[in-house]
């Protein structure tokens, strides 16, 4: 069965028994302070595990993205070496929410597998849950007992709670799982060692499968479990490892999913896959890293130098590296791949398709400045041997393969590689010992406690008005504490709450909290998950009492100015540049609007002129806010609302319009109700973040008349400078022109006062034992000119051996010239006399034995250079 085939059957199994099918969500995860990535199916589903929500539909199946290479969950250093972790991979998973429990979940499973799939029973292993006395918890006897109905009990394996109690990360949902594990060696291994003891035990043929788990608890931060209110199901199956069971392959890589990539690198790399183990871990990294770096990026992710983007920045070098050092690929080719990504995930994934280009033009700019660090490295490493080679030493230490590494992104595999091969060891102990040094460091930096929510009222409905209201009667349902270096914050949790929270580019709203006796500052609300988080500047006393809610009005109102002209924007620059620019990020605030796209080429003054005069026609033309609310998702792409990859829409979505043929948006924002309210609209940059993507950063209202007036005080001060002329830029022209003539006349009286010097001088050489001597103290407008003049004897004069003691604007300088045969012959060169002589002007300097000169700071001294120079020579 084919892969593609493979997906689809799971899914529309699970819809015969009556599960929603869900698209998968991002890859990169938004409001979550604890997951930079999924890394798991129920990642999406969690605020209704945490009964903060309630899910929708009872139950969904889907094909979710995941990347596990951070965090609790981390696959890297395996990827490539063994057959059957990935970076970036697809979960099936089926989902109850307080439906159905062990029962069907274990039925429907075993019904897929072994009827569907067809994969054969006695190859099949289960797991079930031990118990573990630390956390007071028994056996799973009831995933037991339904398991012995089915599959025979000595294929029933007890898992202690590192198997078998599946946790999200630290704190969360959590729960006792069942595993199926699937034997894929040949029968004479069977034969040998029975598969059961295999299971868990890290054979690259005797695999985990599918993980079903069974929700129950949420672990809190003190590290005890607590009963979550409703019973779940949440399943995972690894895509890429099923596919691999029943194609019956000994390794992922040799499914379908990845041979077209092998065979794509065999051929751009002339190697072969499946001949040597250093090599084919090479091909398989490659093949495995392109899709993690695809689809974040077609997730909105672009490499960088902090949190996500530098995961993808690593997992990308990661590659280039391998493909580097052992394939030969010395050019980027990663970004060659990415028409195979869009041809073979397209369909199910269409981000990767439609943003193809983008994604390779983002790749091939990484990988090309990655090879140049590279390069830049190997010269180091050139500089480091041979400071190494004079003083007969052979080894590296840590400390410089760490600074390679942290400085230049210089890996220590390719530092000892080359140092191997050049006779030379690592000290990779230190280098270990400098990294972990470092991971201290930053673990100390970025150490938080997060406290338990404490809860004050049972009330869980959490309602946002602040489309509406910026004022409101609230109660306070939780609040928790958060503790890091910088001490304590506070955080809360309204029953209604007028606060916008941080999202879509707009930052949250701040404001206060005020009861009858208490008014506290609210500095800044944020989303986690789908709760709306308060940022207060500390607890209250009486949390109980009812608050007035007030958001900061006048920030607000000029946020909102700043994010409908962020639509505006949007749209004058589809108008002026093309249909093809999408929005890469967005930042709006009370100060400014910063809105990043996916465009190739710097915008001229021109389009930059038109987009300033389409947005502020849109204000003038005073359009007004239509608003539309809970639209189905189908219907608002249907309007032709533009919509961003990498963001999670739920099935109903907000639209924003400001003229249906203008602009339409899927926003979660504040809008102003007419556009005039923006009043002016001003772009203050414009310049590229990385490749393809440009920036703009605009003013709006308040901000773009302080602008304007800012300019204009600044032609005044001009004018006034120059006295008042009745036009500035013609007066500033002949400002200039008029030095460019003084500069001329300068040059051409230095021009003469140095020849009329030259003359003077040439009638001071004396001669002795054949050669000419000119020992003179003189006076130059430059360096330049001295260094002439002293060509200039030299040239005119034969056998010359000329100093000269040169006082140049207000420092002192000697030159030493020689005619090039004398080098040598009388112990004559420049270079050693003219550092002799330059202790007397409290300096130093050099160049070559025939020409040098020197720089001092003691100006008094020219006159002892005069004297010694002849005491010397003459
Ligand atoms: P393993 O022990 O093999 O690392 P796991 O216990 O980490 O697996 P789960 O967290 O239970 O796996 O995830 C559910 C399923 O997802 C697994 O049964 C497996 O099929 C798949 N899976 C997990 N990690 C990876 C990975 N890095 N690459 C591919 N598939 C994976
Ligand atoms: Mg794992």
């Amino acid at each position: 069965m084919e892969a593609k085939k493979i997906r689809s059957t799971f899914i529309e199994f699970f819809q015969s028994k009556q599960h929603q099918y869900v698209p998968s969500s991002p890859i990169v995860v938004k409001n979550d302070p604890t997951l930079m990535f999924t890394n798991a199916g129920m990642n999406q589903f969690k605020d209704a595990f945490l009964g903060n929500e309630t899910a929708k539909y009872p139950r969904v199946a889907n094909s979710q993205k995941c990347l596990r290479v951070s965090g609790k969950h981390n696959d890297l250093e395996e990827v490539g070496v063994d057959t059957y972790h990935h970076t970036m991979f697809e979960m099936l998973g089926n989902w109850s929410f307080g439906d159905y429990f062990k029962k069907d979940a274990i039925a429907w499973a075993w019904e897929l597998l072994t009827e569907v799939y067809k994969l054969p029973k006695d190859r099949l292993y289960v797991s079930v849950f031990q118990g573990d006395a630390g956390d007071k918890l028994e056996k799973d006897q009831e995933a037991f007992d339904l398991w012995s109905q089915i599959v025979p009990v000595d294929r029933i394996i007890m898992g202690s709670k590192k198997d078998n109690f599946w946790e999200m990360g630290d704190t969360g949902p959590c729960g006792p799982c069942s595993e199926i594990h699937v034997d894929l060696r040949s029968e004479s291994e069977i034969a040998t060692i029975p598969g059961r003891d295999l299971v868990n035990n890290d054979h690259p043929q005797v695999i985990e499968i599918w993980n079903l788990v069974f929700m129950q608890f949420n672990r809190l931060a003190d590290g005890s479990l607590k009963e979550l209110p409703a019973k779940h199901v949440d399943t995972g199956m690894g895509f890429e490892r099923l596919v691999r069971a029943i194609q019956f392959k000994s390794s992922n890589y040799d499914t379908d999913l990845f041979k077209p990539f092998l065979d794509a690198i065999a051929k751009k790399s002339g190697k072969t896959y499946g001949l040597d183990e250093q090599t084919d871990i090479a091909f398989r990294v490659i093949v495995d890293h392109i899709r993690a770096i695809s689809f974040t990026i077609a997730d909105g992710q672009i490499p960088s130098n902090n949190k996500a983007g530098y995961v993808i920045r690593r997992i990308l070098r990661r590659a280039v590296r391998y493909g580097y050092t052992f394939l030969g690929l010395q050019q980027p080719f990663l970004f060659e791949l990415t028409p195979l990504i869009a041809e073979y995930f397209g369909d199910i994934f269409p981000e990767v398709r439609l943003q193809q280009e983008f994604i390779a033009k983002v790749i091939q700019e990484e990988e090309a400045s990655f090879l140049r660090t590279l390069d830049h490295g190997l010269k180091m490493l050139e500089s480091i041997k041979a400071e190494l080679n004079s003083k007969g030493d052979k080894i590296i230490t840590g400390k410089t393969a760490f600074e390679l590494y942290d400085t230049f992104g210089f890996p220590l595999d390719l530092t000892s590689l080359i140092a191997r091969e050049n006779g030379f060891s690592v000290d990779e102990k230190g280098f270990a010992e400098e990294m972990e040094k470092q991971k201290t460091r930053s673990r100390a930096a970025s150490e938080q406690e997060t406290g338990d929510w404490v809860i004050v009222s049972e009330d869980t409905g959490v309602e946002f008005i602040g489309y509406d209201f910026t004022e409101a009667y609230s109660h306070i349902i939780k609040h928790r504490t958060i503790t890091d270096k910088k001490g304590d914050r506070y955080q809360l949790v309204l029953d209604k709450t007028p606060f916008y929270a941080e999202s879509g580019g707009q930052v949250g709203d701040t404001g206060w909290l005020i009861s009858d006796s208490e008014k506290i500052r609210v500095i800044d609300t944020k989303k986690e998950n789908d709760l709306i988080v308060h940022f207060v500047e500390k607890l209250p006393l009486n949390p109980e009492k009812r608050f007035s809610a007030e958001v900061d009005r006048e920030k607000r109102t000029l946020t909102m100015n700043n994010h409908t002209a962020t639509h505006l924007l949007q749209s004058a620059l589809k108008a002026v540049l093309g249909d093809h620019i999408q929005q890469r990020g967005s930042l709006v605030n009370e100060n400014l609007l910063r809105f990043d796209f996916s465009h190739f080429g710097k915008m001229t003054e021109e389009e930059i002129t038109k987009v300033e005069d389409i947005v502020n026609s849109k204000v003038r033309e005073n359009i007004h806010l239509f608003e539309q609310r809970n639209v189905p998702i189908e219907e608002a792409k249907k309007m032709g609302a533009t919509a961003l990859f990498g963001e999670k829409y739920g099935d109903f979505v907000r639209v924003i319009t400001f003229d249906k043929n203008y602009s339409v948006e899927l926003c979660g924002g504040t809008h102003v109700p007419y556009t005039s309210q923006i009043g002016l609209f001003k772009i203050t940059s414009e310049g590229s973040i990385s490749s393809g993507v440009r920036r703009i950063e605009a003013i709006t209202s308040k901000a773009a008349e302080s602008y304007l007036r800012e300019q204009e005080t600044l032609v005044k001060e001009i004018q006034d400078l120059l006295k008042n002329p009745r036009d500035v830029k013609k007066a500033i022209e002949a400002l200039l022109q008029e030095r460019n003539e003084l500069r001329k006349e300068i040059e051409t009286l230095h021009l003469e006062k140095a020849s009329g010097l030259k003359s003077e001088l040439l009638k001071q050489f004396v001669e002795k034992d054949g050669v000419n001597i000119l020992i003179a103290q003189v006076e130059l407008p430059n360096a330049d000119s001295l260094k002439k003049l002293a060509y200039e004897l030299k040239n005119d004069v034969s056998n010359a051996f000329v100093v000269l003691a040169a006082q140049i604007e207000d420092k002192p300088q000697v030159a030493v010239i020689l005619e090039d045969t004398l080098v040598g012959s009388k112990g004559l060169n420049a270079g050693q006399i003219v550092r002799e002589l330059a202790k007397e002007i409290q300096g130093g300097g050099g160049g070559q034995p025939f020409f040098a000169t020197a720089g001092g700071k003691d100006l008094s001294g020219l006159g002892k250079v005069v004297a010694k120079a002849k005491e010397m020579y003459l």
